[in-house]
């Protein structure tokens, strides 16, 4: 039998686990890099675009990634409580995998900005739900003075094992293309991912299964940019809920990220967002969260400001993070109605125009 079962057990000797260490593991990772060739040919250029869909993962994001590690190495420390701050995803993983370990699990969430989807995750697994009247960035300070007080594991992306699991995102998309990709675009809110990545194609480079890095290319949304703007920003706003921080914890390390492979990180509107999305489901019949499509946005964007090449060939990798099934609501605001009519083939016949 050669069942996969999951990315620690994978990449098993990049990781930070003893042989004896037992593994909290939903089978994460493994997700397919999906090839663009119709958004290829909508924005007329010449390098191949592949699709890295992260919401494939158990509970539908690349949080869970980072989630078997940090689960993992706190049960190993012998943990009975994890916490976490969350935009909605990482709430949603941690209960998933607490609940797989018989750990419990507190997540705080900013009041009222929480993907539907998301939050019956949260609830569904167990955990102990807590919303605050302020956004992520208050969440997380909370989160950080509990978790040094008190015996309570924090698994938001300070915590360094869910970076180590985020690497392996890297690593796989390496696996696939035989190389790293000439550009990787991803979308930039806490900032963890970026800088997981950027160590992961680093390692694998250092391994010698690269021969090359890509060109980081990070996108904020324009209402919660701070790594843009170079300031916090106190109210950050976006429909993209999951990219709404306006503290990044991992600012240092994105803009390391950027500097050294000569990437660059950007902002995008929600318009350009909302646009990319439904170019996404409409064109290439993939369906991710407002946040992931901000990875998308930002090729369009790059091309379109020509700080892409469009006649070179080479391979870019967009990072779709979350599954669109996640925030439904979002998905219905930004589609065309539902056609209703009475219920005769005649009425069927002429809204299909076949009379
Ligand atoms: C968490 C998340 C992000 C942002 O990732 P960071 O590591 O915080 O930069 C983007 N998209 C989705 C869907 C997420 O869940």
């Amino acid at each position: 039998m050669n069942r996969y079962k999951g990315l620690i057990d994978h990449y098993r000797k990049f990781l930070s686990v003893k042989e004896e260490t037992c593994i909290v593991s939903l089978c994460e990772g493994n997700t397919p890099l999906i090839e663009a060739k119709n958004l290829k040919k909508e924005l007329n250029i010449k390098a191949d675009i592949f699709l890295k869909y992260e919401g494939l993962n158990p509970t539908g994001s690349f949080k869970d990634r980072g989630m078997t590690m940090a689960i993992t190495k706190a049960k190993e420390e012998g943990a009975k409580v994890v916490i976490c701050a969350s935009t909605g995803n990482t709430s949603a993983s941690a209960a998933a995998y607490a609940a797989r370990a018989g750990m419990e699990c507190v997540v705080l969430i900013p009041d009222g900005k929480i993907a539907f989807g998301k939050l019956s995750q949260a609830l569904m697994h167990n955990a102990k739900v807590v919303s605050i009247e302020g956004n992520f960035d208050d969440a997380l300070n909370m989160v950080c003075e509990i978790s040094q007080k008190y015996p309570i594991v924090m698994v938001n992306s300070l915590n360094p094992y869910r970076i180590e699991g985020q690497k392996s995102g890297a690593f796989e998309i390496i696996d696939a293309l035989g190389d790293a990709p000439d550009y990787h675009f991803i979308p930039v809110g806490n900032a963890g991912n970026i800088t997981a990545y950027w160590q992961g194609y680093n390692e694998y480079f250092d391994h010698g299964f690269a021969k090359k890095k890509p060109k980081m290319m990070g996108y904020q949304a324009a209402g919660s940019a701070p790594i843009v703007l170079g300031h916090k920003v106190n109210n950050p706003e976006t429909l993209a809920t999951a990219i709404r921080i306006g503290n990044p914890a991992s600012w240092k390390f994105a803009e390391l990220a950027r500097d050294e492979s000569g990437g660059l990180i950007d902002m995008v509107e929600d318009d350009e967002i909302i646009l990319a999305y439904q170019l996404l489901s409409r064109l290439e019949g993939v369906f991710c969260e407002p946040a992931s499509a901000a990875s998308v946005a930002g090729l369009i964007k790059a091309v379109h400001e020509g700080k892409i090449d469009k006649n070179k060939k080479g391979n870019i990798v967009c990072v779709l993070t979350g599954h669109g099934l996640k925030d439904p609501d979002n998905a219905i605001k930004s589609s065309k109605e539902v056609i209703k009519i009475k219920g005769t083939v005649k009425e069927l016949l002429q809204v299909i125009n076949l009379s």
